[in-house]
């Protein structure tokens, strides 16, 4: 029976030819056609081959090139005009590409050197590379990230977020092997998140932590008043991790304004710090996040915490951006608020464990946020903070070359931190213990996650 059939496709053509015509008068202002469409389940703009051409031949001898709190600023402005493609760094070369559908983001990535080139072994075609993060978003708010951090021409980063609901973030090697996998899935309350982290450890992939997080994580540390010593690296105690929306008082325009500039600051030096760790996905979502978010700041006077970012965390929690400020507790000098505001913003990548949080008797070798922010803006930062930080153990780090990068000395710790391991044995039973052979004891050997960054295998 061809006839019904060849008029069905006839007509699915039609449709097609009709919704292409559409794109395309819609697109006559010199955007392209908007419409995701899929490429391996991720739309990639059809300009973005000749957007790095373009950049990699201009960009190919300029050096000493990074992002600065004024460019930042730019950035924002830029992105909030509708602008296309942005600076994000003094000498442009590290830059926001965007593509939008109407006023909705359907397509951006952030691009920088190194730049390379690859070879299409089908078509033969050559093209330039460059490192690089994008996000595609559907209209059902479902982003795709892929990242190429090398600028090899291979997406190493794979991830999906489903707003509300899911993530699943990958790093690959050269040959597609799975290094490194972090899953998160959004609890029933829509106020927690189970993680699963997985990474490779001798030669395979193992689950190397679960655990909770929440939506709402809370700086709980207290401020040290100007001039005094910074906080220790612990804090207290958090009171609960899923708290009710604290008492809100109004903030000033003149907090508002400087919360703002304090931003930027973490931002910047965060994301030089990151480049030095080696981290350059952190470092492009970094930049993406400050250029791209609208933030909302509200205050409070809830003695429980100095901050906490209300939300976003790997795009699953519906792209809020609240920042609680306590600003009867933030008061410490300029280089702690700054700390503390990036403290916040890894919490768009990053949350805590409750369990470690509660437990830990040192979060900045525990708690990857603690440690990245001591290690980046603590004055007393040293080598097992670079470890926890990159999630490496302490003999696998680069010292000199991260201080090399970073143009800041950090000083040198080889022993005595070996951290702990976790026995999750039940609720209610969660145990700290020196060593994993101490918790494997204790645990019956079941669900002890070691948290060491120790190479000695006596110290896991
Ligand atoms: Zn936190």
């Amino acid at each position: 029976m061809p006839g019904p059939l060849s008029s069905r496709l006839f007509v699915t053509v039609l449709v097609g030819g009709l919704s292409a015509l559409l794109a395309c008068s819609r697109a006559s202002n010199g955007a392209a056609p908007a419409e995701p469409t899929p490429d391996g389940g991720v739309f990639v703009p059809a300009e973005l081959d000749a957007y790095i051409e373009e950049l990699a031949s201009r960009c190919a001898t300029v050096e000493d090139d990074a992002p600065a709190e004024a460019t930042l600023r730019e950035a924002r402005a830029a992105y909030k005009r509708g602008e296309t493609d942005i600076a994000l760094s003094v000498k442009g070369c590290t830059r926001l590409f965007v593509q939008r559908s109407g006023d909705r983001e359907v397509f951006s990535a952030v691009l920088s050197p190194p730049f390379g080139v690859s070879f299409d072994n089908e078509t033969m075609a050559v093209k330039r590379t460059a490192a690089m993060i994008s996000w595609s978003t559907g209209p059902d708010g479902k982003t795709e990230v892929r990242g190429d951090l090398d600028g090899d021409g291979i997406a190493e980063l794979r991830e999906s977020a489903v707003p509300g609901a899911s993530l699943v973030s990958e790093l690959t090697d050269a040959r597609g092997t799975v290094k490194q996998r972090t899953r998160a899935k959004v609890a029933a309350d829509g106020l927690r998140v189970e993680v699963t982290e997985e990474s490779e450890t001798d030669g395979r992939l193992g689950v190397t932590a679960t655990y909770e997080g929440a939506r709402v994580a809370r700086k709980c540390t207290g401020d040290p008043t100007p001039g005094s010593d910074p906080p220790p690296a612990t804090p207290p105690r958090p009171a609960s991790p899923f708290p009710e929306s604290p008492h809100e008082i109004a903030c000033s325009p003149e907090q508002l304004q400087k919360l703002d500039a304090l931003l930027e600051q973490a931002t910047n030096g965060g994301s030089a710090c990151m480049e030095a760790t080696g981290m350059l996905d952190i470092r492009f979502r970094l930049l993406r996040q400050m250029a791209t978010t609208s933030f909302d700041f509200k205050c409070t006077d809830d003695p429980t915490f100095v901050a906490a970012n209300d939300g976003g965390y790997g795009n699953v929690f519906g792209g809020r951006a609240l920042i609680w400020i306590n600003p009867l507790l933030f008061t410490a000098v300029n280089a702690e608020q700054v700390a503390t505001l990036y403290h916040e913003l890894m919490h768009f990548f990053f949350v805590h464990d409750h369990q470690v949080e509660a437990l830990a008797p040192d979060l900045s070798y525990a708690d990857r946020v603690y440690a990245c922010e001591q290690l980046c803006f603590g004055k007393k930062a040293n080598r097992c903070h670079l470890a926890a930080c990159t999630k490496k153990k302490i003999c696998e780090v680069d010292k000199t070359g991260f201080e090399r990068r970073m143009g800041k000395e950090i000083e040198a710790c080889w022993t005595g931190h070996q951290v702990g391991a976790l026995c999750r044995k039940k609720p209610g039973e969660r145990l700290w213990c020196t060593t994993k052979a101490e918790c494997d004891a204790a645990c019956g050997g079941q669900e002890c996650e070691s948290k060491s960054i120790s190479c000695n295998q006596n110290c896991r």
